[in-house]
C-alpha cells in the first residue's frame, strides 16, 4: 500500500471514529419541507389561555431554554398549564469528561429551577443515557406514558424531520420517539415542533426576548461567559429570521400539525372491580398507530 493510500485509510477510519463517538448529527444537504406544510394559524389554537395544558418533550436539561424561552415566559403570563418530560438524565452535556454523576445533579437541578421560573409543574427525567438515544420501544413507551399520565393537548417537541442540519442526534430521536408515542396515544393532539428548519407558525417573543437571557443563564454549569456570548449569536440569528416571518423584532419558529386523534381524553378512569377488567396499562399499548397512514399527522 503506497504512503498516500495509507494516509487517506487512516485519515478516514480516523474521521468515521469521531463522526460515530461525538454525538452531532450532519446533513450533508437540507431536507425538504414536508410534501404537505400549509402555515398553522395560532390563533385557531388559543395556546395563550388558561384552557391549554402543554407537555413538552426535550432531550437534555436546557433545551427548553434554549429554543423556546420567549414562548415558555408567554404561556406562563398566559397561566397556561405546562409539565416538561426529559429524556436523557444529562450526564454529560458540553463537558462530557467531567464526573458524570455531578452533572447528572447539578444539571438536572438547574432544570428544575428554569421549569419553576417558566411555570411548568413539574419535570420529569427519564433517565436514558446522554448522548446515546435510540429511537427505542422503551424510550417510546416511556414518552406515551407521560402523555397518557398528563392528557395534554398540545405537545412541543423537537423536529425530527426537517431538523437544523447539524443538530444533536439525542434531538432527533427524542422528536422520532415523541411523535410515534404521540400517535400510538390516540389522543387529539396538537404536535409544535420546535428546533425546526421549515416553521409554519411563529410566535412572536419580542417583549420578553431580555427575559429569555436569565432563563438560560440558570444553566450555569453549561454556560459560563464565554459559552453564552458563542450560542448567543445562533439563538439571535434563529429569532431574527422567524421574526421577519411575521414582521416582528425577535420570534421562534415551529411546525405544527394536529393528530385528530381516535380516543377521548379522559382524566377519570373508572376503578378496577371484579365486574370490571382492569384497563390496559401503556405497557400494553397497541404497537401500531391506531388509524392513518405516516402522512396522517400532516393535516
Ligand atoms: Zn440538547
Amino acid at each position: 500500500m503506497g504512503c498516500l493510500t495509507r494516509l487517506i485509510v487512516v485519515g478516514v477510519g480516523g474521521f468515521s471514529l469521531f463522526y460515530w463517538w461525538q454525538p452531532w448529527e450532519f446533513d450533508w444537504q437540507e431536507r425538504p419541507a414536508p410534501k404537505s406544510n400549509p402555515a398553522f394559524d395560532l390563533t385557531s389554537l388559543s395556546l395563550f389561555s388558561p384552557e391549554r395544558k402543554v407537555l413538552i418533550v426535550t432531550a437534555h436539561p436546557d433545551d427548553t431554554e434554549f429554543y423556546i424561552a420567549g414562548t415558555l415566559l408567554r404561556m406562563k403570563d398566559a397561566g397556561v398549564q405546562s409539565k416538561l418530560v426529559v429524556t436523557t438524565d444529562g450526564d454529560k452535556g458540553y463537558y462530557p469528561f467531567e464526573d458524570a454523576a455531578r452533572n447528572r445533579r447539578i444539571r438536572q437541578a438547574e432544570q428544575r429551577e428554569a421549569t419553576t421560573a417558566w411555570g411548568g409543574s413539574d419535570t420529569i427525567f427519564l433517565g436514558f443515557p446522554d448522548g446515546q438515544l435510540t429511537t427505542s420501544e422503551p424510550l417510546i413507551r416511556a414518552i406515551q406514558r407521560e402523555i397518557e399520565i398528563y392528557l395534554p393537548d398540545v405537545l412541543m417537541l423537537f423536529d425530527a424531520d426537517p431538523p437544523p442540519r447539524a443538530s444533536h442526534a439525542d434531538h432527533r430521536r427524542t422528536g422520532e420517539a415523541t411523535e410515534i408515542a404521540a400517535k400510538r396515544s390516540g389522543f387529539p393532539l396538537t404536535l409544535m415542533r420546535f428546533s425546526t428548519m421549515h416553521g409554519n407558525a411563529f410566535i412572536d417573543v419580542t417583549q420578553k426576548w431580555d427575559q429569555r437571557w436569565d432563563l438560560l443563564a440558570i444553566h450555569k454549569s453549561q454556560f459560563t461567559d464565554l459559552a453564552m456570548g458563542r450560542v448567543r449569536g445562533i439563538i439571535v440569528g434563529s429569532a431574527t429570521t422567524a421574526g421577519k416571518r411575521i414582521g416582528v423584532e425577535y420570534a421562534e419558529p415551529f411546525r405544527v400539525t394536529t393528530l385528530p386523534g381516535v380516543r377521548r381524553a379522559d382524566p377519570a378512569p373508572s376503578l378496577p372491580t371484579p365486574e370490571t377488567p382492569t384497563p390496559p396499562s401503556s405497557e400494553e399499548a397497541p404497537k401500531t398507530p391506531p388509524e392513518g397512514g405516516p402522512d396522517s399527522q400532516y393535516l
